[in-house]
């Protein structure tokens, strides 16, 4: 297995010569080309997982440096097991044991293929639990196993805690819903496909962040509604972007006003 140095998704050998992930519009290959790592090479370099607390039940997991794109994971817990999200492109003997001392880890599942990491290691190495990827995105993955399945609409991963296809940023996008999040006001765990904006009061809808494509207004209004549906007050993006609170009526404004950007509404103030 080798991980791509620019998204950090992991791929079977042999590897193409370019990783198809970066190839792709919504990413980019680096100006001095591509590059492949493996985990070896990167605890070698001193790459470390750190753990933050965001709230009860819930830690992030990051690595110092970063690898490839440097997202933040989610580890969120229930009374009956953990779910980890957007696994990073890393995984070390800390960030295993502080994610079994949570209680059992049900599954790992991605918001799309950007935050695979290096998900099937992450399986591997908590005993083979199972991998959820989007079927609409299958044709992403990098790293086959077993242990992977394939899911679509909505999936239930413990009490309270579900997954729900948004689509968007990928066809197969997903965000968390966690009920008891938020001291139970409810939490989104979100991608790209809805991102926390740096004003910490809007929010982003587009198919590429670094080559700056926008989705239409329609898909923006399409996911706002689809998340209306769900009780939630909190979003979490996975770079340690967040909308603390009154976070539905801030996705929902933020669509509108997309929606009215991207329509011609505000062509006189340009
Ligand atoms: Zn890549
Ligand atoms: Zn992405």
């Amino acid at each position: 297995m080798l991980i791509c140095a620019t998204c950090a998704v992991e791929r079977d050998e042999p590897t193409p010569e370019l990783c198809p992930i970066c190839t792709d519009e919504r990413q980019y290959v680096p100006e001095d080309g591509q590059k492949w790592l493996t985990l070896d090479g990167l605890k070698q370099e001193g790459h470390r997982t750190l753990l933050t607390e965001n709230e009860p039940g819930l830690t992030g997991i990051r690595t110092e440096p970063k690898v490839g794109i440097g997202q933040t994971a989610q580890l969120v817990v229930t009374h009956q097991g953990s779910l980890l999200w957007d696994p990073v492109g890393y995984v070390d003997d800390s960030a295993l044991k502080a994610a079994l001392e949570r209680g059992p880890v049900l599954a790992i599942a991605a918001s799309h293929p950007h935050m695979f990491g290096v998900q099937v290691e992450w399986s591997l190495r908590l005993g083979g639990v199972p991998v959820l990827v989007a079927d609409a995105d299958r044709r992403w993955l990098g790293r086959n196993d077993p242990i992977i399945k394939y899911w679509s609409g909505s999936q239930t991963i413990a009490e309270g805690l579900t997954l729900h296809q948004t689509g968007g940023h990928f066809p197969g996008s997903a965000v968390v819903h966690w009920a008891a999040g938020a001291d139970g006001r409810g939490v989104l765990l979100t991608g790209d496909s809805v991102y926390p904006n740096p004003d910490r009061r809007s929010i982003a809808f587009m198919r590429s962040y670094p080559n700056r494509l926008p989705l239409s207004g329609a898909v923006a209004l399409r996911i706002a509604a689809q998340l209306g549906e769900l009780k939630f007050d909190r979003i979490y993006g996975n770079f340690n972007n967040v909308i603390a609170s009154g976070a539905k009526a801030i996705l929902h404004d933020s669509a509108q006003r997309h929606a009215a950007w991207a329509g011609g509404d505000f062509d006189h103030l340009t």
